[in-house]
């Protein structure tokens, strides 16, 4: 019989009808990998409490063995599936920004396999906002452990054909949808200890938590007083094109006239120049602009592979809204990152 699905390099081309997203939950089930559309970005889902899938989605990423996975779940009634302890603070947040890009780090029940957590006793769990992925959650009926589905260390996937660039493949199926339109991660808060932090800004914003919660909330630098990564990803450089990044923040104006200067002497010297403009702005003005920019983000890194600039210079600030979760990936891009006053 002939295949129904297409294949690019072996990986299994799955559109959102019922027989394909039963064969991609088919797939979760019996071990294998499976990317899958989010508001936030495309994630590399197995099965959380499989060791060996779990194990699968590190080394078709890539991705150092300590860094820990967000478990992906179906609806809030199946947080204590995941979870032990779970505080009330979790559940109102749940009811507040559930389906959303808000990741919550519980203690860690036993049914999710410590690879999931990279040997952490907690845990990062979220209820995405994407029919297609809350289908496959409900169809595979298992919570799924899902890192973006990149090869590490490069810009996330906002789209299907950006999945294949990186992993077609090395893993087992990718499901051709789109609507990835937040367009970086979510927001990771740490609900484990007394106070909650924010570990990753996101596609929740910091103010909106403080709003709901009514406290004001801090958001970790990458090491806690005791020397370690609170965050164990944050150490590590993210998100890079190929080609070296500058990143000039501060002052627009000074920004845009120095940068100007900088990417005309590159081009005399025979450079391919790639400049892109991500000022977020800094008050409720910038929201509508901070959220096309976050939106456009990752592409606009991958655009600047494929065009085979030899420099990228972007210009940006913003610490409003999802204008910080922009330039955290930015500061993370970066090679160097030069303050203009
Ligand atoms: P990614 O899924 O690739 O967007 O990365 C998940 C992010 O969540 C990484 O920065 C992880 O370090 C962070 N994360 C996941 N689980 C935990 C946890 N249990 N404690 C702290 N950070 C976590
Ligand atoms: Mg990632």
């Amino acid at each position: 019989m002939s295949e129904m699905f297409k294949r690019v390099n072996g990986t299994l081309l799955l559109d959102t009808s019922r027989p394909a997203l039963d064969r991609a939950a088919a797939i979760i089930r019996g071990g294998g990998l499976v990317a899958f559309p989010t508001e936030t970005v495309y994630g590399l889902g197995a099965a959380a409490n499989d060791s060996n899938a779990v194990t699968k989605i590190f080394l078709a990423k890539g991705r150092p063995a300590d860094n820990p996975l967000i478990v992906h779940i179906s609806s809030p009634n199946q947080l204590t599936m995941v979870a032990e302890d779970i505080p009330d603070m979790a559940y109102d947040l749940a009811a507040k920004f559930w389906p959303g890009a808000l990741s919550l780090v519980l203690k860690k029940a036993e049914s999710v396999c410590a690879e999931v957590s990279a040997g952490l006793d907690t845990v990062a769990v979220r209820m995405p906002d994407h029919n297609t992925a809350l289908k496959l959650i409900k169809l595979a009926k298992v919570p799924i452990a899902a890192p973006s589905a990149n090869r590490s260390g490069k810009p996330s996937p906002t789209s299907y054909r950006h999945v294949l660039e990186d992993l077609s493949g090395r893993i087992d199926a990718v499901i051709t949808d789109d609507g990835c339109a937040i367009g970086v991660e979510s927001t990771v808060l740490d609900l484990s200890s007394h106070k909650p932090v924010i570990l990753r800004p996101g596609g929740v914003s910091r103010e909106e938590l403080e709003d709901a919660l009514h406290l004001k909330i801090l958001v970790s630098g990458h090491k806690n007083r005791q020397g370690v990564p609170s965050s164990p990803g944050m150490k590590y450089r993210h998100y890079s094109p190929s080609a070296p990044l500058i990143l000039f923040t501060g002052n627009k104006k000074r920004c845009e006239y120095v940068t100007n200067k900088i990417a005309s002497a590159f081009r005399r010297k025979g450079l391919k120049v790639g400049v892109m403009n991500c000022f977020c702005g800094t008050g409720k003005d910038s929201f509508y602009r901070s959220q096309q920019i976050a939106a456009d983000l990752y592409r606009d890194l991958r655009k600047m592979d494929l065009q085979n600039v030899d420099i990228i210079i972007a210009q940006a600030s913003g610490n409003y809204g999802i204008g910080l979760a922009v330039m955290n990936r930015l500061r993370k891009a970066a090679t160097r990152i030069i303050r203009v006053c």
